[in-house]
């Protein structure tokens, strides 16, 4: 079977012809009907420090859907021709974290893609535990999008206390932002999102979405906090980009006692002005993953309509045009980007 691999440890990714894998007493064996590249893949490309630890070779990808061809001898509630997609994490399930429901924080995990063999592949094996059913009215193209949408859930609604006609600002318009910022909305927040002037593809998706749009380039956020909210400053900034300047800036929108929620990964250290944040009471918070609640909780939305995740996916590759689905992921000017080996 074709497979996306990361091989060595310099930056770079090849696509080989390696054998279907062996299905586990515990596993099904997926044919993988789509599979999407996420912020941490193109980590994972550049072969950055945060990914120095990774098990190499290995198939890439944590988010994918597809179809069951094949079960293990002990797999229990799922048979062959159901449609499935799964968790990213495989949790140890018996560590403090794991007995509490956070296997995002788990001691001992191994993530696909990058400790074991992930979804940029025909097929792929999961631990059947890890398996969620798609509803039947969810194409295979959105149940990849579940993961992603899994984890600005948990950002949102687990790490951020927010409350109807909070003003919350999004910084940074990844998929992530674009995510969380609608989740926001639902909560009956008044959102606005901020980018660059490189992502007008992506400003277009959040105005598509009702979404309004700020560019720090071109307009000043402090200024439009401010006006906003007559002096006072923002209830939440939600920092969904890893540039270090976004975290100062988070702190100098938000009100007194107000919460910055930071999810993206940094390069370095990122300086705080910690007396400022003392002397206004602020909060900061990191959010990382999804629970295993998560992913429920996001189908239930994805299939009620009430969070979008399709218009986010802005291109489709097959498998043999890894390099150039990677290209236009590493330019970080479209949405989420998808590979539909099947
Ligand atoms: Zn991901
Ligand atoms: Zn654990």
């Amino acid at each position: 079977m074709k497979a996306v691999m990361k091989t060595k440890p310099e930056p770079g990714i090849v696509v080989l012809d390696i054998p279907v894998p062996e299905v586990g007493a515990d596993d099904v064996l997926i044919k993988v009907r789509a599979a999407s590249i996420c912020g941490s893949d193109l980590g994972i490309y550049n072969y950055t420090a945060a990914y120095s630890k990774m098990t190499l070779p290995v198939v890439m990808g944590h988010e994918f859907s597809g179809e069951i061809v094949e079960t293990g001898k002990d797999v229990a509630g799922f048979k062959v021709g159901d449609r499935v997609l799964s968790e990213s994490v495989k949790a140890c399930g018996v560590c403090r974290f794991c007995r509490e429901g956070r296997s995002n924080l788990c001691e001992e995990s191994t993530l696909f893609g990058i400790h074991t063999a992930g979804g940029f592949a025909e097929y792929v094996t999961v631990p059947y535990k890890l398996l969620h059913r798609i509803p039947e009215n969810m194409s295979y193209e959105d149940a990849a999008l579940v993961e992603p949408l899994s984890n600005a859930l948990h950002f949102v609604k687990d790490i951020t206390p927010f409350r109807i006609n909070d003003f919350v600002v999004v910084q940074g318009c990844g998929p992530i932002g674009l995510y969380s910022a609608q989740l926001f909305k639902l909560g009956g927040a008044d959102v606005i999102m901020t980018g660059l002037s490189a992502d007008k593809t992506r400003f277009e998706i959040a105005n598509k979405l009702g979404i309004e749009t700020v560019n720090i380039q071109e307009q000043d956020l402090e200024e439009i906090v401010r006006e906003r909210t007559k002096g006072v400053g923002a209830d939440i900034a939600f920092v969904a980009v890893g540039a270090p300047p976004a975290v100062k800036q988070a702190t100098r929108i938000v009100r007194k006692r107000g919460r910055v929620t930071v999810v993206g990964i940094f390069g370095a250290e990122v300086p705080i002005d910690m007396t400022w944040l003392v002397r206004r009471e602020l909060e900061i918070k990191g959010a990382y993953d999804a629970k295993p609640v998560n992913f429920p909780q996001s189908i239930d939305l994805i299939s009620r309509g009430l969070v979008d995740v399709n218009s986010v996916l802005t291109h489709r590759f097959k498998l043999e045009d890894a390099e150039e689905a990677f290209q236009v992921a590493l330019n970080k000017t479209g949405g989420k980007i998808q590979f539909q080996p099947n």
